[in-house]
């Protein structure tokens, strides 16, 4: 038979869905394993939330929308990104799809075209990396050091352009590392990139998740300018506990978002009409599970991070976003750890799951090779034993 295509031959497993099923199906055979793997909250979706989605069904709102969302959809992201960011966008600059991921595809296939460059500050999440791949450009990651807080600086971003770069993807807050950039950081990188005229996609979906006080800064809210370059992507499964609901959005220029919304009719056709249903209530109604949520990851967050900085050979920044902390295991390498030799951070991931009985994610997919990425989206309970597990996987 004939060769399969080579971009989807290249494409490799996401590691965070991985870790997820295979600790999901440990759980079902009776081991006792303890999931850290997928960002996904282990909040329930509010009531009011399940409340409109049960009613979209009982009125028989079960048909095709629009490709590119319902108005009601579209209008509640403006409102919401009016008040939570201070955007000012229009309806027709607003393009629902299956899920946050989808959006970042979406918006690479109306950028670039094969052969451009993307540049990719590392740590980054698994998939824009093989995202870039599937549209046929090529990625260009910049590392972002532990030292420099994880955060790609403007001179970094500059010397990584060549006269092939067409876009930049930033996550703000950042998943894997839980870093948020402050707004004169991100404002330097906003100047490169309209004085070296590239386009950013900028995935902003853990934006309502934000500890000790920080505000977020929205990269389309940095002057008109930036605003005309910028596709923002954001989502609900993250703020109200959606995910599996696959409802994300993308604001833009208006010509972008109506390529994007014709792209989308030929492929999805249009976004779950229930699903948006559920979103707007989401997005109009009471903030008050976003707040309630948000202070529950910020309990755990301090906790984890305190519990891994008290341990010997092991170590993490405080994330100031999203639920995320990348544990550095640079002094694990080259140990041998329950007669396993870890010389690399999947070693030390599969070593924990076998032995110590807790699912995280390896680094190596996100650019951080020697790190380990924990999700806190994880009941305390289950953090106190996952930690406690740790410290004895780490006694050797
Ligand atoms: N975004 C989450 C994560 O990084 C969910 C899984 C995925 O889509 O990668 O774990």
């Amino acid at each position: 038979m004939k060769e399969l295509a080579q971009i989807a031959s290249a494409v490799q497993a996401s590691s965070t869905m991985v870790m997820d099923a295979l600790a999901k199906q440990m759980q079902a055979d009776g081991v006792d394993v303890i999931g850290f793997g997928a960002g996904e909250p282990d909040f329930n979706t509010p009531d009011h939330i399940k409340e409109a989605a049960k009613h979209a069904i009982t009125e028989n709102v079960t048909r095709y929308t629009p490709a590119s969302g319902t108005i009601a959809m579209k209008q509640a992201v403006c409102r919401r990104m009016k008040e939570d960011c201070g955007l000012d966008y229009v309806p027709s600059q607003v393009v629902v799809s299956s899920g946050a991921k989808h959006c970042v595809y979406i918006a690479l296939r109306t950028l670039v075209n094969p052969g451009d460059e993307v540049i990719l500050p590392a740590p980054f999440w698994v998939s824009y990396l093989e995202l870039i791949k599937m549209v046929g450009a090529t990625p260009v990651v910049v590392t972002a050091e532990e030292s420099a807080g994880f955060k790609m600086t403007a001179e970094q971003l500059a010397d990584a352009i060549t006269p092939k770069t067409k876009a930049l993807i930033l996550n703000n807050p950042n998943n894997p590392t839980g870093m948020v950039y402050a707004e004169e950081e991100l404002s330097a990188i906003a100047r490169v990139c309209v004085e070296k005229d590239i386009y950013v996609i900028s995935d902003e979906v853990y934006y309502g998740l934000l500890y000790d006080g920080v505000k977020s800064v929205s990269f389309a809210s940095l002057g008109e300018d930036v605003k005309a370059r910028t596709i923002l992507v954001n989502g609900v499964s993250k703020s109200y506990a959606m995910t599996g609901w696959r409802i994300g959005y993308l604001l833009s220029s208006g010509k972008i978002a109506q390529m994007m919304g014709n792209f989308l009719s030929h492929s999805t056709g249009s976004p779950s009409s229930v699903s948006q249903a559920a979103s707007v209530a989401a997005l109009n109604g009471s903030q008050d599970c976003v707040e309630q949520m948000r202070r529950a990851f910020e309990l755990r967050r301090n906790y984890i991070v305190e519990r891994i900085n008290a341990m010997e050979g092991v170590s993490c920044l405080k994330p100031e976003g999203a639920f995320y902390v990348m544990m550095n295991i640079g002094k694990q390498l080259g140990r041998t750890l329950h007669g396993e030799l870890i010389s690399s951070s999947d070693d030390f991931a599969a070593a924990l799951l076998k032995h110590g009985l807790v699912a995280t994610v390896p680094g190596s997919g996100m650019g951080a090779p020697n790190f380990i990425r924990w999700s806190y989206a994880t009941g305390m309970d289950n953090i106190k034993k996952g930690m406690d597990r740790l410290q004895g996987f780490l006694n050797g």
